[in-house]
């Protein structure tokens, strides 16, 4: 029997993880072995996953879960988007971008839009039939977002957008994006906004290339263009402009978290893979477990893995209850994903040479690890954030 991700660790569940919370991940774990993984191949060599699945996703209820049934959602909470993160990554499915659709974009949309743009969207976010994208980046400006040069200019009932954007996920799939500008640049970060861009709406926007990617291959990640783009005004987010660094700021915790839930299912997948091919695979008459060293070197990862497993828990319970700060959040965005690396490498070492080959799936994983480091701001923004604090 294949070690289980899920119970790797011997852990307890945690409160928020149990009951219904727990269906959804068994749930979500048989959709993305069922309809993802068999197409995954395909999926990485296309450089995205096809508008079909997105939509399968819909109608299995796994997008959107934690926004309210009336607005088309399932009405849970992060422990839900947590859950099917998980199963994504316990799956080994991590290009499947439906974690910043669910927990980073859709938020955008219940916290700060109207009623009648929750209305509008959210539904349709839930289906699938819109997919949703973030786009901060500019080849300029990364981790000082306050040097964004996207300029939005009202011109009577629309935005008038120029600018451009790189590195965003789901950017050649996306037809819901919201994108950081300035409406008035003079006012520095007072003067950013958030304005929602429904591509297929839209003259004046053009998708650049999908980027060439040493890892997360599934996923598309692109460059976007807005050339004298003409978008409505009524589809600014928050009452007034001059909102967008502050809503940033506020949901920016949820994404570092989450980041850390790929991290900590990637490591328990990478710990429970390894230890299966340990008890295989043989050298000098015995199993490669047999070695101190392998025991020794597993015995170090289960215990850090169980450290942050501990943590991820606890950000969690607090994040649920309304109470994970920007500091703790950062230290998870940042921990998390430096021991993901740290584990993954590990576990390739002791796979010897096969772990270098694209066929077992730690060498995905390892590629697949690297860029945790560096997006939703770098783990060295992160220690700056934790270093304020002090
Ligand atoms: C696969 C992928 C997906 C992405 N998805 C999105 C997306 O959906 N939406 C989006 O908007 N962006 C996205 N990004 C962009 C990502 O968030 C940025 O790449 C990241 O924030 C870093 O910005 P940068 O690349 O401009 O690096 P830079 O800001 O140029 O940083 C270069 C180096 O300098 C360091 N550095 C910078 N400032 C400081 C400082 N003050 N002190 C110490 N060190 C510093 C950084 O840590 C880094 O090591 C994605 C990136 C990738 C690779």
């Amino acid at each position: 029997m294949a070690t289980n991700p899920a119970e790797v660790l011997s852990l307890p569940k945690p409160a928020w993880a149990a009951d219904e919370v727990g269906m959804l991940y068994d749930m979500a774990h048989r959709f993305m072995s069922e309809e993802i993984a068999p197409r995954y191949d395909e999926f990485e060599k296309n450089e995205m996953v096809d508008r079909e699945s997105w939509l399968k996703a819909g109608a299995a209820g796994l997008l959107c879960a934690s926004m309210p049934e009336e607005y088309g959602g399932s009405g849970g909470t992060f422990a839900h988007e947590s859950a099917i993160i998980e199963a994504i990554g316990h799956v080994g499915v991590d290009g499947f971008g439906i974690g910043l659709h669910n927990s980073i974009v859709a938020p955008y949309v219940l916290h700060y839009g109207s009623e009648e743009q929750k209305k509008k969207w959210l539904p349709k976010l839930a289906t699938g039939e819109l997919i949703g994208a973030i786009a901060m980046t500019e080849p300029g400006a990364g981790s000082d977002l306050q040097g964004v040069k996207t300029r939005a200019q009202k011109d009577g009932n629309q935005y008038k957008i120029n600018g451009s954007k790189t590195f965003i996920t789901n950017g050649q799939l996306a037809n819901f994006i919201i994108v950081v500008t300035k409406t008035d640049p003079e006012k520095g970060a007072k003067g950013t906004s958030l304005i929602v861009v429904e591509t297929d709406e839209v003259e004046g926007f053009q998708r650049g290339r999908n980027l060439d990617k040493i890892g997360l291959k599934a996923n598309d990640t692109s460059e976007l263009f807005f050339n004298d783009m003409r978008v409505p005004t009524s589809n600014l987010l928050g009452h007034e402009e001059g909102q967008g660094f502050v809503q940033l700021m506020q949901q920016l915790p949820q994404e570092r978290l989450q980041i850390g839930t790929g991290a900590i299912a990637m490591i328990e997948r990478a710990l429970a893979l390894t230890i299966d091919y340990v008890k295989e695979r043989k050298a000098f008459g015995k199993a490669i477990i047999d070695f101190q060293n392998t025991q020794f070197k597993l015995a170090e990862l289960k215990t850090e893995a169980t450290i942050g497993r501990v943590f991820y828990n606890d950000c969690v319970t607090r994040h649920i209850a309304g109470g994970l700060d920007p500091v703790t959040a950062s230290m998870a965005k940042y921990w998390l994903s430096d021991l993901q690396g740290k584990v993954v490498d590990e576990c390739l070492q002791l796979h010897g040479g096969y772990g270098y080959m694209n066929e077992y799936p730690i060498a995905r994983m390892f590629r697949d690890a690297r860029v945790q480091r560096i997006y939703g701001g770098t783990n060295e923004i992160m220690k700056l954030l934790i270093g304020r604090s002090l």
